[in-house]
């Protein structure tokens, strides 16, 4: 399978956990055997950071401390738990992922790997982390962290995603089976704090010796460049239109980027002619308005500035335009007018964070924001690194 001479994956055996056992993070969810902790631990941290989601992993594991409890909470309030953290579909998929363990397996996360596997959001990675770590099935769990290891212990050429099968045979190859857990883990910690995509410290790693990848003198090099997916950019107008009380008007389900969560309206237009001065590529404004029907509702309109955000391929430019509706005018079902406290309880994303900080910027306040009069801050979503 590799050049790897037996003595040397006996020492990577005896060397990696010595590692572990002495470097390893003190991490809320390494404290517990609980499967559902565990499970909520590892979907957040897909594609989320560590330290980004030791607060959420704590508040929502005290809102729903079992699966039932999860699975019996509006989804709104779910989202609301996981706002900030974004990829929304993780939260909604875990809430019924929790309403099948807590129907058909008695409110346990399954232990064995094909009842798992037929969890919504729940595949191979997921699966193998939660059963080797809390029930100690000998599954290898082969995330982005222990793809880079992998890649430079066998200095493997081609790209990941030609070379997963590999990548999990010798995975399962190293697998301490006695110990999957902790096995998995450590090698999930050393490709987070040591065998880093850039600058590894190769100096500090129980591996060292038999890493083909430094042996070559070029670690970084591998594994080879994933094959980018094209990203698509996104031009709008996000619109914080406001009622004489300040109430926001918000809606939900009509922009197919966050279908499920509460947003300011977002006029999406082709047309690339600035309508408003100071308005860059934001589309006919008057005419997106007109064909939502609120050509003589929106007053006062002014440009803020722009936000940029980023889902999966998406990068998103959006101009955002304040206004002012002279009556709350009657809504639409799933629209609603909405002051600062149900926007605060709402499961939003940090779009809007961004809308309203600047707003805030031009001195626009809400009468039923908190007294400090500054947007709450929230963690930015994070894409990319994880652990
Ligand atoms: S020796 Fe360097 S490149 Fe090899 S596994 Fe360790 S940190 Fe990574």
């Amino acid at each position: 399978m590799t050049d790897w001479s037996d003595t040397e994956i006996a020492d990577l055996a005896a060397a990696l956990p010595a590692w572990y056992a002495a470097h390893q993070r003190e991490l809320p969810w390494r404290a517990t055997r609980d499967p559902y902790a565990i499970w909520v631990s590892e979907v957040m941290l897909q594609q989320t950071r560590v330290e980004v989601v030791i607060p959420y992993y704590q508040r929502f594991l005290a809102a729903f401390p079992t699966p039932g409890a999860l699975a019996k909470a509006p989804e709104e309030e779910v989202l609301a738990r996981w706002s900030g953290l974004g990829y929304y579909s993780r939260a909604r998929n875990l809430r019924r992922g929790a309403g099948l363990v807590a129907d058909a397996h008695r409110g346990r996360f399954p232990s064995e790997r094909q009842a798992a596997l037929a969890l919504p959001g729940v595949g191979p990675y997921t699966a193998a982390a939660v059963l080797s770590i809390a029930y100690d099935r000998p599954h290898a769990a082969v995330d982005g962290n222990v793809i880079r290891v992998l890649a430079r212990l066998f200095a493997l050429e081609p790209p990941r995603d030609r070379s997963m099968p590999l990548l999990d045979r010798l995975a399962d190859r190293l697998l301490d089976r006695d110990r999957p857990g902790a096995w998995n883990q450590a090698m999930m910690e050393l490709g987070a704090t040591v065998c880093t995509p850039r600058a590894p410290l190769c100096d500090q790693c129980p591996a060292a010796s038999a890493c083909r990848a430094r042996r070559l003198g070029r670690p970084e090099s591998f594994p080879a460049p994933k094959n980018r997916a094209e990203s698509i950019e996104v031009r709008g107008v996000l619109l914080l239109l406001r009622d004489p009380a300040g109430r926001l008007l918000l809606e939900r389900g009509r922009w197919r980027l966050l279908p499920s969560l509460w947003l300011p309206p977002i006029l999406a237009d082709a047309a690339l002619a600035p309508s408003l001065p100071g308005l860059s590529e934001a589309g006919d404004l008057p005419r997106a308005l007109a064909n939502r029907g609120w050509a003589e509702r929106a007053h006062e309109l002014r440009p803020l500035g722009a936000v940029r955000h980023t889902i999966t391929r998406h990068r998103i430019r959006l101009d955002v335009v304040a206004g002012r509706s002279r009556e709350a005018f009657p809504t639409e079902p799933e629209q609603e007018w909405v002051d600062w406290s149900a926007l605060a309880a709402r499961g939003r994303s940090s779009l809007i964070e961004k809308a309203l900080r600047l707003e805030q910027g031009v001195g626009v306040s809400d009468p039923a924001r908190p007294e400090s009069g500054r947007v709450r801050r929230r963690t930015a979503e994070a894409a990319g690194g994880q652990r």
